[in-house]
């Protein structure tokens, strides 16, 4: 019996066109004698819609997006009455990443493809997130936080704030975002506040990071109670930092893998990584991501839930570096959410 996935893309969130771009390579690389796959699409204002059984690999993404029946109602009664045996939320940030579809889908006790309601919504927000990395004992670099009213009522002394306790450069970033959307590095108080304005277009709280000069090496994770370490990476941007275009429109960023470095400090970032995901209570899979400052020592940046997962992207090139190629890959990942959806029964 071919299993039955639904493949949710697109999504209400800034990230809406790297899912789309992923939802072809997902499609393509998806064995149909094993999956019977139907694609919902979500558009950018939320509406859901459920295209046609797929019978061939979709060549253009457009067509993913408009051959659709129904609308969100529909999709929503094709869940609950048991349709998809699994669903793989392939959506990137606020309202797909962040623990609330995957909420809608525990509700309606559909199993799913990667972090549950908790990793999902704690990893989402980084202020949550450094602070429960902070509880764990993970190092990581000095950060303070503010809403968009405390901002907006208190600028001058609030730069003058983050001037004390943070310094420069700092980084200013939409708490609950992904991509490198809306964030910005500052020199001094003239564009602190220019980064505070545009990061409050995305989020109405921001946090403010310590700049670090630093290698970013990063970590595959897969698994439930069994988390297991890919292959380790480094990224290395062409640009001053890692950025939205030069993560999906320059070809230019070096992926170098495995990173160069040394049999102990790989070793340690392993372990570094699985206490991050056991610290989140994460499950299926993340993306662990590091500086490695110029002392040595390793610093949590962040993970992801829902990591880039284009085939050229990091995750996926780590783990078929591990061995795992990307159609295995996603097969693995429908196995872990069957199998963390069975062991919840
Ligand atoms: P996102 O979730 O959008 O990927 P990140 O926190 O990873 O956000 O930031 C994006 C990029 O910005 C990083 O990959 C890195 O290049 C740069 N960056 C972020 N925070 C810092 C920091 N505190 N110091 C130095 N570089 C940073
Ligand atoms: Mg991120
Ligand atoms: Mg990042």
């Amino acid at each position: 019996m071919k299993m039955k996935l639904g493949l949710l893309y697109g999504g209400k969130s800034a990230e809406h066109n790297v899912s789309l771009q992923t939802a072809k390579a997902v499609t393509a690389a998806l064995d149909l004698n094993k999956f019977d796959v139907y694609p919902v699409y979500i558009s950018i204002d939320g509406t859901w819609t459920e295209g046609e059984k797929l019978d061939a690999p979709a060549e253009h993404i457009d067509e993913l997006t408009i051959k659709g029946n129904g609308g969100t109602e529909h999709v929503l009664s094709m869940l609950s009455k048991g349709k998809y045996d699994v669903v793989f939320p392939l959506l990137h940030g606020p309202n797909g990443e962040d623990g609330t579809v995957q909420g809608l889908l525990e509700v309606l006790n559909v199993p799913y493809v990667g972090n549950g309601v908790l990793a999902s919504s704690a990893g989402m927000d980084k202020v949550i997130m450094k602070n429960v990395f902070a509880q764990a004992g993970l190092k990581q670099v000095g950060y303070t936080h503010m809403t968009r009213t405390e901002w907006e009522t208190n600028k001058i002394p609030s730069c003058e704030m983050i001037e004390r306790e943070i310094g420069w450069p700092c980084f200013v970033k939409p708490a609950n975002l992904g991509s490198s959307v809306g964030i910005s590095k500052c020199q001094n108080k003239d564009e602190l506040i220019d980064a505070m304005e545009e990061a409050f277009q995305f989020d109405r709280k921001v946090i403010i990071e310590e700049g670090v000069n630093a290698r970013e090496i990063e970590v595959g994770i897969l698994g439930n109670d069994h988390p297991a370490c890919s292959v380790i990476g480094e990224i290395v941007p062409k640009k001053d930092f890692y950025d939205y275009k030069a993560k999906y429109e320059d070809a230019d960023t070096a992926l170098i893998i495995p990173a160069e470095i040394t049999a102990d400090q790989k070793k340690e970032m392993e372990s570094l990584a699985i206490r991050a995901f056991r610290s989140l209570d994460c499950s299926g899979l993340v993306r662990a991501d590091f500086f490695l400052t110029e002392s040595g020592e390793f610093l949590i940046n962040e993970v992801n839930t829902m990591p880039g997962f284009t085939p050229f992207s990091m995750f996926p090139l780590l783990w078929k570096e591990a061995g795992v190629e990307y159609p295995q890959l996603i097969e693995k990942m429908i196995d872990l959410a069957i199998e963390r959806h069975t062991e919840k029964q």
